[in-house]
């Protein structure tokens, strides 16, 4: 393959964006090597400015459940644009995208719609702290919510201990209020509320991590984790900014039976458009201003564009049984590559949940953030770079789910499992 004019690409483009990228896994720092510069997609594919073509799993780290340019959301945002791009007034498409949600996601009775996940996460925890009038939040380590200060925070030494910031910038005094705890633990849990409950505002948890690699929860944890918030007075906060309509069509507490206080959205509910929003139960959310006295704001929230592809994507996901197909697509997939894996005498651990999947390259079972560190990394990267020239498209990092959408058809699989073949006996050399 050539990758000429991605890399003249990639050199001018670190000229005047830091790492020439604008969000920091897109550079392949992990894998090494050259991201390819897209120039398009459709359906199931993307293309590069060298002319490539590759399969996508990534699917722009899961918005577009549909595939790239589906005609019922492009067609949507087209007729938006040409009536007005924003207004800073309110729209009815506004309501109509919030009803849906809250129609889909029957634990949330209201919606506010913000711009990214990580707004979302960030307004949700101001509001739990609103609400219950405390300070300290509890993160599990290996979720990731959003790149703001209060979350960008994984374990101090010995896991439930103080914060320690993950980031320079980060103030060690905003780090501090957010105690870290291991995923799938719940005795750590416990622990931590026993000690310093009457502090902690909310447990905020990707019921389905998706970002340490897909991590599955153990029978009776999501329930374990509710019972405990309750207990204490803590609120629930269910992050499905990824497993929203990609683990289920009701997300993972559809799956899983949870009942959170507030869940927070994004990705899928935009159609591919910057969207997000955070929303749940009507007593805490009448706190958000101008109902209430927390403050929220945004000048391009609830853009006409974004409302437009959202309601497009929503509808015709739900319309179309498109959540349960591309589960279908999916685990024919995670079949495939673990007989594929098995031929090569390549151990892995596929987790395979709705339309998500993460190839550990790991001997031992992956539970939480450290099983899932210690995967072979350079397994990983060998087995990154040989589907790539082979035409597949995959996160670039053992720590990222892939995503499979319905535009993905059996011949894409067919050539993915292939392609696998080839990668896992490199692996195996
Ligand atoms: N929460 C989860 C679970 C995510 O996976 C992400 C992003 O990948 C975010 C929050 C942050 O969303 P955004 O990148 O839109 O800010």
């Amino acid at each position: 393959m050539e990758h000429t004019k991605s890399q003249a690409a990639f050199e001018e483009a670190r000229q005047y964006i830091p790492g020439g990228v604008n969000s920091p896994v897109r550079s392949f720092r992990s894998v090494g090597g050259v991201p390819p510069f897209i120039s398009g997609g459709k359906g199931s594919k993307i293309y590069d400015i060298d002319g490539n073509e590759y399969i996508d799993y990534v699917m722009s780290y899961g918005p577009l459940l549909m595939g790239h340019v589906p005609d019922c959301v492009t067609d949507a945002i087209k007729a938006a644009a040409e009536k007005g791009t924003s207004y800073g007034a309110p729209t009815v498409a506004e309501t109509e995208l919030a009803k849906l949600i809250c129609y889909l996601v029957p634990s949330m009775d209201m919606v506010r719609m913000v711009n990214s996940g990580t707004e979302a996460t960030m307004s949700a925890l101001r509001l739990a702290r609103a609400y219950t009038g405390r300070d300290c939040i509890i993160k599990f380590i290996g979720c990731y919510h959003g790149h703001h200060d209060s979350l960008l925070v994984k374990a101090g030494s010995g896991g439930a201990t103080f914060g320690v910031p993950d980031s320079p910038g980060v103030p060690k005094a905003v780090a501090a209020t957010t105690i870290t705890v291991p995923f799938n633990d719940l005795p750590a849990l416990e622990k931590v509320f026993a000690e310093r409950g009457e502090e902690i505002a909310c447990v905020i948890m990707e019921p389905t991590p998706g970002n340490m690699g897909l991590v599955l929860p153990h029978e009776g944890f999501l329930e374990g984790v509710r019972a405990i918030t309750k207990k204490y007075g803590a609120l629930l906060i269910c992050d499905e900014v990824m497993s929203g309509f990609r683990s289920a069509q009701g997300g993972s507490q559809s799956l899983y039976d949870i009942d959170p206080d507030i869940t927070c959205l994004g990705k899928v509910i935009g159609g591919g458009l910057p969207v997000a929003a955070y929303g749940g139960k009507r007593e805490i959310m009448q706190m958000v201003s101008p109902a209430g006295p927390m403050y929220q704001a945004g000048t391009l929230s609830g853009n006409p564009l974004a409302m437009a592809a959202g309601i497009a994507a929503l509808t015709y996901m739900e319309q179309n049984d498109v959540c349960n197909r591309a589960e279908s697509l999916c685990a024919i997939l995670t079949g495939g590559l673990e007989k594929a894996a098995a031929k090569a005498g390549v151990p892995v651990q596929i987790h395979r949940l709705g339309s998500m999947f993460t190839v550990f390259f790991n001997n031992k079972p992956v539970t939480d953030f450290d099983s899932a560190a210690a995967s072979d990394l350079e397994a990983f990267k060998i087995y990154f770079h040989s589907m790539l020239e082979q035409g597949i498209y995959l996160p670039p990092s053992q720590f990222e789910t892939n995503f499979v959408s319905v535009a993905h058809n059996p011949e894409d699989l067919q050539k993915t499992i292939d392609a696998a073949e080839i990668a896992f006996a490199e692996v195996a050399k």
